[in-house]
């Protein structure tokens, strides 16, 4: 089965595939020996500056191999790749997936340079899958006070129509209330009526994601992909369970200098956060 029969069968049966970020081979083990376990369909993702640390040749050997290794579908996806050289690399280098994020600039723009990436997306690979991102999703990857997201911010269904239909996008990263990483003094309030408008603006054969998953409630994962939601990002928490196990890890063998010692304890602690959020997306089993 190719990446868009899982999506389809993701939005007509009301479940989500998970996409979880790596940038050490604790977490891309930690991720597919989950998914494995559980039979489950995934995703890895590396974002621009986890690819640099990675090495986008290296990550997509890692993946192949990791496939290899243990038979089940499982794909790579270039998160949040704000360049068009960005985007050429990735899928030169044999990505599954593209994020062509250019969110951050005037719709026409974004259009433009969206629109740019999945002719060669497509032109390389025809299996390809391209997403864009239309709306700002604000927040990075950790720990946060308080964002303010204005209305402005968020994605509206009928720009949203008008940008899938012209870039020839496969999936759409909206703003529906949802932040990147995790707020500490402040509630997260996802957008589950603007989801479903947004979903009936693009259409079934377009596959919305959402962003910034950590932190966010059962609830709000389960009213979102009733709503329209086919996949979900998570990085933020794994990044916490691999630094917490990591100090404690360190703090408990202060002598230990066998690297693969201390790193142990990390891949059993991402391993429980991902394993808790497959089974509330619903994608255990579905291989
Ligand atoms: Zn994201």
């Amino acid at each position: 089965m190719t990446i868009k029969n899982y999506l389809k069968n993701a939005s007509n049966e009301k479940w989500a595939l998970g996409h979880f970020n790596f940038s050490e081979i604790e977490a891309i083990r930690a991720i597919v020996e989950t998914a494995a376990d559980l039979k489950t369909p995934i995703f890895v993702g590396t974002s621009e500056g986890e690819r640099k640390h990675v090495g986008v040749k290296e990550a997509a050997a890692l993946v192949k191999a990791f496939r290899e290794e243990f038979g089940i579908p499982l794909w790579l996806n270039a998160d949040h790749t704000k360049t068009f050289e960005g985007v050429k690399e990735a899928v030169d280098a044999g990505y599954d997936a593209i994020l062509a994020d250019f969110s951050a600039l005037p719709f026409e723009e974004n259009l433009r340079l969206t629109k740019q990436s999945v002719e060669y997306a497509k032109s390389k690979n025809s299996e390809i899958i391209v997403e864009g991102e239309l709306g700002y999703v604000r927040g990075d990857s950790k720990l946060q006070k308080v964002i303010e997201i204005k209305s402005e911010d968020l994605t509206k269904p009928e720009e949203a129509a008008r940008f899938v239909a012209e870039t020839g996008v496969d999936m759409l990263a909206p703003a529906v209330g949802n932040i990147h990483g995790i707020v500490t003094e402040s509630k997260e309030k996802i957008d589950a009526a603007r989801i479903a408008d947004i979903k009936k603006a693009v259409g079934e054969n377009i596959y919305l994601v959402l962003h910034g998953g950590s932190g966010l409630s059962e609830a709000d994962f389960k009213s979102a992909i009733e709503a329209g939601i086919s996949m979900v990002h998570i990085n933020t928490e794994i990044r916490i369970a691999f630094t917490e196990a990591l100090k404690k890890s360190l703090a408990e063998s202060p002598d230990e200098t066998t690297p693969y010692k201390i790193l142990d304890p990390t891949v059993v602690a991402m391993e429980e956060v991902i394993g808790k959020k497959l089974k509330i997306f619903g994608s255990i089993n579905k291989i």
